[in-house]
């Protein structure tokens, strides 16, 4: 099951008494050249200032679904840039959970943990013992890890969110409520009154102000599965979304607030370009094996069966090994089209880096369909393009962004890619929460924070 473990995922394989003395002293050197404009102890007294609007840490998550990495390069985005240029950013990109879809995603974010743990192993599915659908569904018992607004409010911190997939949820002490979680999810909210309700929580007293927050927005998703990622309608949307950051920044400017608020900036996910020339046609592999509609659940980005075998077969697994070499040796021939883009796993065999086996959830067989492609039961005459998001997380399409800006965040900082199972921690340590068993390092919050001034005092 899931737990922390430093030692696996430890980010520079450091052994930690090392770690610790350079980390030491490098901290000591940035907190020393940035402590007024941060808030942050001085070099010469060690200790914290005391003129800070508000004197408990507080994070504003926010999404922007599908926010490809390298979409902040498609036009100006100059208050992104603000937040990079002052904060931490992962240098080539945030990477997702596989599979790479929103609700896995959100709630990995959320939880720390890879999806076969959280248990929403894609966006909708059947679980292959109960043979219940998830939906999107509100039932408690679909959704198993902690999320952040979950361990705040257990701890007696406050939490917001708006919009966040699964945070209408009831979990815990979490009971999303009414004022403080808003939901569910409508698209005809604008995003600039989804910004302004957040902001009006920085004017409430400062007890009341959620120690936590979680935002999000939808519109670089939406255009980018529409028309795919290389169209002037996801630019259009990137520069809304660079707008609705300005809009962040200066209601919170003008609260003098904007160098207390630890903001957070990041997506769930990617996008590529699908077109329907680039498909798999799952009976031609006819010749090989034949496989009827009603054992696949999803066809792309991720293959995704369960072959109904009748009470006759004693053993289904070894009927599901002996389907899966049939596929792959139909795929390999030559003379499937595209074949050579997908291969097709028993869940088990599927490569240790996916963490996608461990769920009775996830269904036998998993097909993974290379960058781009498609794959359908049978030709037709649909002759369409749009995007697509799902795929291999290893692909660089299916990045997205992570930039943190606030008093703990390094400045000007940028760190190698990570998996976004690691940001649970690193919030909780700003907001100085227990975390949860989770899938991320403990170690890993240091590569992107400084310090807490208790610390720098002892030091
Ligand atoms: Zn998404």
């Amino acid at each position: 099951m899931a737990e922390t473990n430093p030692a696996r995922y430890s980010f520079s394989g450091y052994p930690l008494c090392k770690l610790s003395l350079s980390f030491l002293f490098l901290t000591f050197l940035i907190v020393a050249a940035t402590a007024n404009d941060s808030g942050f102890p001085s070099s010469h007294t060690g200790k914290p200032h005391h003129s800070k609007k508000l004197t408990k840490p507080v994070v504003l998550l926010i999404s922007s679904d599908g926010f490809r990495f390298g979409y902040q390069y498609k036009t100006d985005t100059p208050n992104i840039d603000l937040l990079i240029s002052r904060g931490t950013e992962a240098k080539t990109g945030l990477i997702p959970v596989f599979p790479s879809m929103t609700f896995p995603n959100h709630n990995s974010i959320a939880t720390g943990l890879y999806p076969a743990y959280h248990g929403i192993i894609m966006n909708k599915f059947t679980d292959p013992v109960t043979g219940e659908l998830f939906k999107r569904n509100l039932d408690p018992k679909w959704w198993l890890g902690e999320p952040l607004w979950v361990t705040a409010t257990n701890q007696g911190l406050k939490a917001a969110t708006y919009f966040w997939p699964g945070a209408d949820v009831h979990k815990g002490s979490w009971t999303c409520p009414k004022g403080f979680c808003k939901a569910p999810y409508n698209a005809s909210v604008p995003l600039e009154e989804r910004v302004d309700t957040i902001l009006s929580y920085f004017d409430l007293p400062q007890s009341e102000v959620p120690d936590f927050m979680a935002l999000y927005l939808e519109e670089t998703d939406v255009q980018g599965h529409e028309y795919g990622p290389d169209d002037p309608r996801v630019t259009e949307a990137v520069a809304k979304i660079d707008k609705m950051i300005s809009r962040v920044i200066k209601g919170l400017k003008k609260r003098k607030v904007f160098s207390d608020v630890h903001v957070i900036l990041l997506g769930d996910h990617g996008m590529v370009t699908n077109c329907d020339k680039k498909v798999i046609y799952i009976d031609d592999l006819a010749d090989w094996i034949k496989i009827p509609a009603e054992w696949i659940q999803d066809y792309s980005p991720v293959l995704v069966m369960n072959p109904r075998w009748g009470k006759d077969v004693k053993n289904p697994g070894e009927k599901n090994a002996e389907v899966v070499a049939k596929m792959n040796e139909a795929l390999r021939s030559g003379k499937v089209e595209n074949g050579e883009f997908l291969q097709v796993y028993l869940k088990e065999k599927l490569p240790e880096r996916l963490h996608y086996s461990d769920s009775s959830r996830i269904p036998p067989i998993i097909g993974m369909v290379g960058e781009g492609l498609m794959v359908r039961q049978n030709r037709t005459n649909v002759q369409e393009c749009f995007g697509d998001h799902g795929y291999d997380n290893m692909f660089f399409s299916m990045r997205s962004i992570f930039i943190g800006h606030g008093p703990r965040f390094r400045r000007g900082k940028k760190v190698p890619s990570f998996e976004n199972v690691q940001i649970y921690n690193v919030v909780a340590e700003i907001l100085g929460l227990r975390p949860a068993p989770n899938n991320g390092s403990s170690l890993f919050t240091r590569s992107l924070l400084m310090p807490t001034g208790e610390t720098m005092q002892v030091k």
